[in-house]
């Protein structure tokens, strides 16, 4: 199963990317992380990247379809993939249609996670993430089971630089502006699935997998 997330930050991708990476047992590739990574290890990419990350604007495109090309083409991605904040403009989503070309795979489908944006303020304001692991809580809709501490590894919760409300605001626009035609794009292609995704976690999670049993083939 080959899949790509796209709907605006805070709809819960990288959220329901764990939950269908396990399910369908593939790897879940999120540009967002790797740029992150890359910045606290201080890398040449961290130090491209953390400028535009800081201020929630586009790491450029070169930049961002270089590390996505390497990555597609590691072994692990023979299983298949899901790609999760990739692609964020036009441009990257022609050259991902390039570099599936070049493997000679496709993708199974573009899943849409819809949610409107007062809720997703709440949600980016108030997202915690795992130091350690990964995982991602939500202070009020989907807390820890102890304060600032993983349920799953015991890690510490931080907020991210990016998660406050004037960055936010910012994201959510450059989303609009640079994003949303993907929409279009994906739909024109025959693969766009529409997700409400103002719903419970696991619902969101049933409702993409519905929507993907036509293209499980
Ligand atoms: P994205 O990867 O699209 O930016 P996340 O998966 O990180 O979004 O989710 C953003 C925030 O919203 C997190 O704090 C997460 O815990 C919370 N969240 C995600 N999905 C839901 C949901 N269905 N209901 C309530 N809160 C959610
Ligand atoms: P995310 O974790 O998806 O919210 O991404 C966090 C930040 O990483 C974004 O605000 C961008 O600065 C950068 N980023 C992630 N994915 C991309 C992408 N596909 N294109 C450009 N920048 C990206």
């Amino acid at each position: 199963m080959r899949l790509i997330l796209l709907g605006p930050p805070g709809a819960g991708k990288g959220t329901q990317a764990q939950g269908l990476a396990d399910h369908f047992g593939i790897v879940h590739i999120s540009t967002g992380d790797m740029f992150r990574a890359a910045i606290k290890n201080e890398t040449a990419l961290g130090l491209q990247a953390k400028a535009f990350s800081d201020a929630g604007t586009l790491v450029p495109d070169d930049v961002t379809i270089g590390i996505v090309r390497e990555r597609l083409g590691q072994s692990d991605c023979h299983e298949g993939f899901l790609l999760d904040g990739f692609p964020r403009t036009l441009v990257q989503a022609e050259a991902l249609a390039e570099i599936l070309k070049e493997l000679e795979i496709s993708l199974n489908a573009a899943v849409n996670v819809q949610v409107d944006r007062p809720l997703l303020m709440a949600r980016l304001t108030g997202r915690r993430v795992c130091r350690q692991c990964g995982a991602t809580y939500h202070i009020v809709f989907n807390p820890p089971p102890q304060e600032d501490q993983c349920g799953k590894c015991g890690g510490e919760l931080y907020q991210r630089k990016d998660d406050n409300e004037e960055t936010c605001e910012k994201r959510l626009d450059v989303y609009q502006r640079e994003t949303a035609p993907l929409i279009e794009y994906y739909a024109r292609k025959g693969i766009l699935r529409n997700i409400q995704g103002d719903q419970e976690i696991d619902q969101v999670l049933a409702d993409i997998l519905a929507a993907l049993q036509r293209d499980l083939t």
